[in-house]
């Protein structure tokens, strides 16, 4: 239920305070640093290509394969599998076609071994990495392959609150896809991921991640075109998007009517604004653009087709 606060007056409500905050912070008080707010409750997501995932287990890669198996490959499937699991899953010694054997990707884990010499004080050898690489093969490339049982996602969505149905007016083109341990925006797919309800802490958080990553979609080419980072490593694009999105957040939230104490937006924005050089200026410009996306996620763009004032404001 929406209770919170008049459109025109969320922008002020929510700026100035942080801006409050952050001088603050300048004259030495603490911002506490941000902290994820949600558990990984073992889901994992079923966006397809998003969340490279070992195939039998369904767990998702973290760290660095991660990044290898999500970034460069082009496979609509998102498991991979090691040769045993193949020969087990296939019943065949050669379950791999010929060709496709090189094109292997190449993960890496890390395990803690004995050293055979070295004690510690207390007399028990010492441990030390080691890393271990595999090679994994993509469902894709392996026909053989039974098919997979689908993925069961608790239903989780539900469009009638309103935040729900903010996303759903987005209408992306990828949908919302639950469960896993992220919450992102993923432009190439017009597709937003989130963990499942039940994996946050508190119904705020929720709210608050949900408005989040929403604000992301709202910069897509075909509804707001905001300037987005190209990449990983456009790093101060990225950093400003971010500042958008949290203070598109934080508009979303006070408009609905919750306290934006509980929530940890000014942190998150603090630590943003440290890679755009602690210049506080980029608040202002990016207040204007999350107000536009503000509009937008809650449905209001059509009356904002010429830039409000306050906006005008905002970006001077
Ligand atoms: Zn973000």
């Amino acid at each position: 239920m929406k209770n919170g606060r008049k459109i025109e007056d969320v922008c002020d409500f929510v700026v100035k305070p942080i801006i409050e905050a952050l001088e603050e912070a300048e004259r030495g008080k603490k911002i506490s640093p941000w902290t994820k707010q949600w558990k990984d409750d073992g889901t994992a997501n079923t966006l397809t290509g998003i969340l490279a995932r070992n195939g039998v287990s369904r767990r998702p890669y973290n760290g660095i394969n991660w990044l290898i198996l999500n970034m460069f490959p082009e496979y609509n499937s998102p498991d991979w599998f090691t040769l045993n699991q193949l020969k087990k899953l296939t019943g065949m010694d050669r379950p791999i076609p010929d060709g496709e054997f090189e094109n292997a990707m190449s993960i890496v884990f890390w395990k803690m071994i004995d050293h055979r010499t070295e004690r510690d004080s207390r007399g028990r050898p010492k441990k030390f990495p080691l890393a271990k690489t595999y090679l994994v093969w993509n469902r894709d490339q392996i026909p053989a392959l039974p098919e997979p049982k689908p993925d069961v996602i608790p239903p989780d969505f539900d469009p009638k609150t309103e935040i729900d149905k903010y996303l759903t007016n987005l209408d992306l083109r990828g949908g919302v896809n639950l469960g896993g341990n992220r919450a992102c925006y993923i432009p190439s797919q017009d597709a937003i991921c989130l963990p499942l309800n039940s994996a946050f802490f508190n119904e705020h958080q929720r709210e608050g991640t949900k408005a989040h990553e929403g604000i992301h979609a709202t910069g897509a080419k075909h509804r707001l075109n905001r300037k987005m980072a190209k990449g990983w490593f456009d790093d101060e694009a990225y950093a400003y998007e971010e500042l958008v999105a949290e203070l598109g957040a934080a508009m979303t939230c006070a408009y609905l009517g919750m306290p934006l104490t509980e929530l940890q937006h000014t942190s998150y924005i603090a630590s943003w604004l440290k890679h755009l050089k602690d210049d506080p200026s980029f608040i202002m410009s990016a207040a204007a653009h999350a107000n536009k996306a503000f509009n937008y996620l809650i449905g209001e763009h059509a009356s904002l087709q010429s830039e409000s004032k306050e906006s005008l404001a905002y970006a001077a």
